[in-house]
């Protein structure tokens, strides 16, 4: 031994009882001293000495790790053979010197970080009290405290966080505890200064070491923070607490812990369960019967075992059965989320299971929190994610189609032209086929159109239903030759059946109705490659004045995979057929489909087997009619087309197609047209026409002065003749909006372009006829028959009023009560279409007109609500009154019109 070594260890403490030469270390010394180079050897010949001299080291044991880690510390920085080698010299050095091992504080060397920390704790403890057990006041104490002092030796293998945790609070208890039994008044300040030396001995001696920090939490209250600010190690946040309230509350808390531990167990947000290594519940906080369903007796008698899932259980019990530290546990420690039965529902909880380490017997701890809203409102927001992921594609594959769709028609179009406009026209069977070609591809473009309004009107919710009494029949008959001629040109048959019980005529949104089976039976055809295709209405059941019915169409076409069923009534999805990889549509036909059907009331369903066939069925509730029949060959006027001859039209268009367009079907009825290109031209004409103008058709988009402001102008107008001149407006613009603002400006009409030759007579026929004119015989004004407000009405035919008016004539009566039941019901449907369509001066006329009609026969209450819908339409507001009064007349009216009829008869058979 170097005579250093020598010196340095023969002058530890006279306490230390180890003879010096039997120091297992000093062989350690000797052989790092051999391996320095000669410069590092007379470094740490200088270390050691100043150690030495300073005479700071109290203990043997301490100073001479001290001193190894000082020669570690050098060599390491010093000598580039050493750099990084820090843990294999201390795995060497423990394993050339085994005897180092017994040395508490050469082992924690040879630790990991957090193992580390734990052991130096431990010796600081030790340390602490061997140091009062030198000083008479305290030796007495100290002596009982380290003979019974009895630490948790280290788990083998990774030491768990918890456990870590654990260890530590534990010494922390004990550091305190120790420091309470020593301490009264007088001497407080002396155990402080115990403390304080140690820990400040301690940082010198482990100063290489990062785990000294842990040492202040062993400190007596208040040393912890006047050493942390004289420390240079980081600090650790404390809690903003006065110091002095601090240990103020830990002496109260002393005896009442178990007390506060209780409270804070019940008040907890969570359920708490404590049990033991056999799974039996001990203890349970108020939360947990609830979680469970049942009462506090009833869970305290139960294994925890039953209550868990069974995966759950199984880890639970697995390490149950092996609680040897170190070991790695399944899920002790940990949090796992699961589900449990709740009642009828499940609910989602998230399980925190922990080993108390509880000293007289093992005890474990679950927490169980409720989690179910946190996991709605995840799955909520998948949801939501995914749905707005999948409109996205679909909006995309959408607009991709529809310019495919939009495309293929209008080729056809372009390209039939070219061949007609380059053809000497003469082949009349050519020439025909080619515009039968246009026609029909004109016609396809503007379903896919209407397609396309139709869903942007619903998704606005503002698509409404009419009522007409219409043939269903025939309706149905109509459409099965319509597409006869299709499934034909595919070698497919169409059979169409409507059952002998429904009445022929029924009341119902004919058009609607139609545009549902041209989707259902168009897509048949389209996904059907052999076989037939079948349209059947059924009777479901009737109740009162109403009749369901059922629609099936089916087919044996290449059907949809069960999966996808519902989805197919999604906007814009379509199923992936591979055989149906050309057949190109918009995939909006069935969500307009199901809406239109469930507009009126009723339902849709799909059923399919892939390879078999489709069958889509659904119900409407219609209203039965008084009609036998309708009269479907006369126009909505009944009018003859002679009437219209001579007729004068002012036409404001700038579009030289339409203008074409609109001229020859205006020139067919013999009407004179003349045509301005713009608003301005045609309030010029206007003004300086020589002749009057019957009517104005009036398109809304044009440059230079639009449709509105012409109209604006006209209405404005000084002469008489001119403010009161019908106007047509006539665009494309479908839009209630547009609508609105061209009725504001003063309208009478606004028909939606295409114009179709049908819908402009209609119009002309209303506007320009003198079907409107006030029949000489008006009783309205018989104080009997009053419409004021408060005098009693009558919903009843009065048969003695017809008498005495027209004194007892009845062929004068029965044709009066002919024209009532021909033309009423007529004037109803005008009148509901109109106030829908917000065409207020033509549903002026008609409440007018029917007025009339009404009260000749007596039907005061009826006369009533005509009237009020007449002032308030002239008014033209409070239009949620007038649907109510057309709502009160539409109640009342079917009755009397029975009622009619059935007087009608009586007298025809007198
Ligand atoms: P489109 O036919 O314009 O694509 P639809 O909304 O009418 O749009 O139909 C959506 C999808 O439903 C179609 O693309 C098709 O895959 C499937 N489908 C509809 N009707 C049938 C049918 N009768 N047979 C097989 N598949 C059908």
């Amino acid at each position: 031994m170097s005579p250093l070594l020598q010196r340095f260890f023969s002058k530890s403490e006279p306490e230390v009882r180890e003879p010096v030469k039997e120091n297992p270390l000093i062989p350690l010394f000797e052989q790092l001293l051999k391996e320095g180079s000669a410069s590092s050897k007379l470094e740490i010949q200088k270390e050691v000495l100043r150690e030495y001299q300073a005479g700071s080291h109290r203990h043997v044991e301490i100073a001479a790790v001290a001193t190894y880690l000082q020669i570690e510390e050098y060599l390491i920085k010093h000598d580039s053979r050493y750099r990084n080698t820090k843990e294999n010299l201390r795995a060497s050095v423990s394993q050339q010197f085994p005897e180092v091992n017994q040395f508490l504080s050469f082992q924690l060397l040879t630790h990991p970080e957090e193992a580390q920390e734990i052991l130096l704790a431990q010796l600081f403890v030790r340390t602490t009290l061997e140091r009062f057990a030198q000083m008479p006041a305290f030796a007495k104490a100290a002596k009982i405290w380290l003979s019974t002092l009895n630490f948790e030796p280290l788990p083998e293998g990774k030491l768990q966080r918890i456990d870590h945790i654990r260890q530590l609070r534990k010494i922390g208890e004990k550091s305190y505890e120790i420091q309470k039994d020593l301490e009264d008044e007088q001497n407080a300040q002396v155990i402080q200064k115990v403390f304080q030396d140690t820990h400040a001995y301690f940082l010198t001696a482990f100063k290489t070491l990062k785990t000294t920090r842990i040492l202040k939490n062993l400190l007596p209250d208040g040393l912890d923070t006047i050493i942390e600010k004289s420390m240079v190690v980081p600090k650790r946040p404390t809690p903003d607490v006065p110091k002095s309230l601090k240990t103020v509350s830990r002496n109260r808390l002393n005896g009442s812990t178990a007390a506060v531990h209780k409270a804070m167990l019940e008040n907890l947000l969570d359920a708490y369960m404590l049990f033991d290594a056999q799974g039996s519940i001990l203890e349970v906080n108020d939360l947990a019967p609830q979680v469970f369903g049942c009462d506090r007796d009833e869970l305290l008698r139960q294994s925890i075992f039953d209550l868990l899932p069974q995966e759950i259980s199984k880890s639970l019990a697995a390490d149950l059965r092996n609680t040897s530290p170190g070991t790695v546990k399944k899920i002790l420690g940990t949090r796992v989320e699961t589900t449990i039965h709740e009642e009828d529902d499940l609910m989602d909880i998230e399980l925190t299971f922990t080993n108390n380490y509880s000293e007289v017997f093992d005890t474990y701890t679950v927490l169980i929190r409720n989690i179910s809203n946190k996991k709605d409102s995840l799955k909520a927001i998948e949801e939501v994610k995914a749905n707005a992921e999948r409109t996205a594609k679909a909006k995309s594959t959408f607009l991709s189609n529809m310019s495919h769709e939009i495309r293929t028609p209008l080729n056809v179009i372009l390209g039939l032209s070219d061949i007609i406009s380059n053809s000497d026209l003469s082949d009349e069977t050519i020439l025909r086929k080619n515009l039968e070609g246009i026609s029909f591809s004109a016609e396809n473009l503007l379903t896919i159109v209407n397609d396309i309004l139709d869903f942007s009107k619903i998704e606005a919710g503002k698509l409404s239903i009419q009522e007409m009494d219409f043939n269903l029949q025939k309706a149905i008959d109509n459409l099965a030759n319509g597409f006869g001629i299709k499934a034909r040109e595919k070698g497919l048959t169409l059979k169409s059946n409507v059952a002998e019980d429904i009445p022929e005529v029924v009341i119902g949104d004919q058009y609607r109705i139609n545009q549902i089976l041209v989707n259902l039976v168009g897509n048949a055809i389209k996904f059907t490659k052999e076989g037939s295709i079948s349209v059947n209405v059924r009777k479901k059941k009737e109740d009162g004045d109403q009749i369901h019915l059922e629609f099936e169409v089916s087919d044996t076409g290449i059907g949809i995979p069960r999966d996808q069923l519902e989805r197919i009534f999604e906007s814009f999805y379509q199923v992936e057929h591979p055989e149906s990889a050309k057949i190109k549509g918009t995939g909006l036909g069935l969500a307009i489909t199901k809406e239109l059907i469930a507009l009126q009331g009723g339902s849709l369903e799909a059923n399919s087997t892939v390879g078999q066939g489709s069958a889509f069925c659904f119900t409407l509730p219609l209203k039965k009619s008084k009609l036998k029949a309708v009269d479907t060959n006369k126009t909505v006027s009944g009018r003859k087309d002679e009437e219209l001859r001579g007729l004068r039209i002012l036409v404001a268009e700038d579009n030289n197609m339409n203008q074409f367009y609109i001229k020859q079907l205006l020139n067919k009825l013999e009407i004179i047209v003349d045509i301005a290109e713009n608003g301005k031209e045609a309030v010029e004409m206007f003004e300086k026409a020589d002749k009057q103008y019957d009517l104005v058709l009036m398109d809304m988009h044009m440059p230079i002065m639009n449709g509105l402001e012409a109209v604006e102008h006209i209405r404005k107008s000084n002469r008489n003749t001119m403010k009161k001149i019908p106007i047509v407006a006539c665009s494309a613009d479908v839009f209630p909006e547009a609508r609105k603002k061209a009725v504001k400006a003063g309208i009478d009409f606004y028909l939606t372009k295409p114009l179709s030759e049908e819908s402009l007579k209609e119009v002309l026929f209303w506007l320009i006829g003198n079907e409107l004119e006030e029949p000489s015989f008006s009783l309205t004004q018989n104080p009997k028959y009053s419409l004021e407000e408060g005098v009693e009405k009558s919903t009843t035919l009065d048969m003695n009023l017809l008498n005495e008016t027209f004194d007892h004539d009845e062929e004068f009566i029965i044709s009066l009560l002919e024209v009532f039941v021909k033309d009423t019901p007529d004037d109803y449907t005008s009148l509901r279409h109109c106030i829908d369509r917000e065409f207020h001066s033509r549903a002026t006329a008609l409440a007018h007109k029917m007025k009339s009609s009404f009260m000749n026969l007596g039907l005061t209450q009826h006369g009533y609500h005509l009237q009020k819908m007449e002032q308030l339409l002239a008014q033209g507001k409070r239009l949620d009154e007038v649907k109510q009064h057309l709502e009160a007349f539409g109640a009342i009216y079917s009755k009397a019109l029975l009622e009619v009829n059935v007087t009608l008869i009586d007298l025809k058979h007198k």
